[in-house]
């Protein structure tokens, strides 16, 4: 059933076999890989793990995510592109996103030479399931992506809703929850991929668990799926200090969530005080690490910020987002003095 969506030079691909795929096990000496006998520090001079059997195996225990559904990209972006690669023709295929949304699911399909088709979200800023079922139907992608929490509206999507549209698309469906743990009582498309193999999920390590630096995503697939990723990834597509530096942040639970509490608490503050201002237009509800508000003026506004060291993000560009702000929820004290400032900005 995937095999058939698959581009035909990965349903056929011959994977390349390292030295560390070949024999995973353990022995007193490894004389396979051509690596340096010595390195500048401990197991460095050694391949990593090709399959980061450790981490997932940590991810299956806290995050309970099967260990056979699960694979771990340079990031999430890694699994993005890799993903359209697989599923996707350059020069006659197309995916399609909803707008607007992160945007490098649209950069990395240009790249490959594959067409985008933008589906405008509701007025409310919620997705168009009818536009995005006729857009299906007409378009034929072969992947929809769905950003749930939603960068940067921060708008989460009923589960309902997105099964309608993976259900009805013939071709994959990608969730990328990247900010799911932020979210109130959300409900993760992960339970939905035994009903429909064709739904693909993302996660990252990249936020609520305070490691962008490592480069780390989560695909979470059918196995199917899984060994078809394993096989058209590059062979050692994770460093081995970000094989650590995520075996520490999964098994710091704890610390994501008393961080993760810290932000919802802190994010709630800031909408109010947003709410508050006597130049605030419109405050977005969050479901994510930032809020989205509306100014009259966001560029002047992006300039003063920045004149006092602040640094947010202008997503005015956006379609509906026009004259809009994203503020990353920061530490107490970074929130204190963003707020500090955004007062004098009224005065
Ligand atoms: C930040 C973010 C990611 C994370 O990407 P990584 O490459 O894993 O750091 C993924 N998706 C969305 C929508 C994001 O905003």
């Amino acid at each position: 059933m995937i095999e058939g969506l698959l581009n035909p030079w990965i349903r056929n691909l011959v994977p390349y076999s390292s030295a560390r795929s070949e024999f995973s096990g353990s022995a007193e000496i490894f004389l396979d890989a051509n690596e340096s006998w010595e390195g500048e520090s401990p197991d460095i001079n050694r391949y990593p793990d090709p399959f980061c059997r450790t981490l997932r195996k940590e991810i299956e225990s806290v995050m309970g995510f099967r260990s056979d559904m699960t694979a771990i990209g340079n990031g999430s972006d890694e699994i993005i592109d890799l993903l359209i690669r697989m599923f996707a023709c350059p020069g006659k295929d197309c995916i399609m996103v909803e707008r607007p949304t992160y945007g490098t699911y649209s950069v990395f399909a240009s790249i490959s030479g594959v067409d985008v088709i933008d589906v405008p979200l509701t007025a409310s800023l919620d997705l168009d399931i009818d536009a995005m079922l006729m857009a299906i139907r007409n378009s034929k992608p072969k992947i929809v992506f769905i950003c749930s929490p939603n960068n940067p509206t921060g708008r989460v999507y009923p589960l309902s809703s997105i099964r309608k549209i993976a259900d009805a698309n013939p071709g994959i469906t990608v969730v990328d929850e990247a900010y799911a743990d932020f979210a109130d009582g959300f409900q993760s498309a992960v339970s939905a991929i035994e009903d429909n193999p064709r739904l693909v999920v993302l996660r990252t390590l990249s936020k609520a668990f305070g490691a962008a630096g490592a480069r780390l995503g989560i695909l979470i697939s059918c196995p199917e799926i899984q060994k078809v990723f394993m096989k058209a990834k590059p062979p050692y597509n994770v460093p081995l200090p970000s094989q650590q530096a995520g075996l520490n942040a999964v098994r710091n639970i704890e610390h994501v969530r008393r961080r993760v509490a810290e932000t919802r608490k802190r994010r709630k503050d800031l909408s109010s005080f947003l709410s508050s201002l006597p130049y605030t237009i419109e405050v977005f509800p969050s479901e994510a690490n930032f809020v989205l508000f509306r100014v009259p003026d966001a560029e002047a506004l992006y300039g003063y910020l920045l004149g006092k060291g602040i640094v947010v993000r202008n997503r005015s560009s956006e379609p509906m987002l026009e004259n809009t702000i994203r503020i990353t929820i920061g530490s107490e004290d970074e929130m204190t003095k963003l707020k500090e400032a955004l007062c004098e900005w009224s005065c």
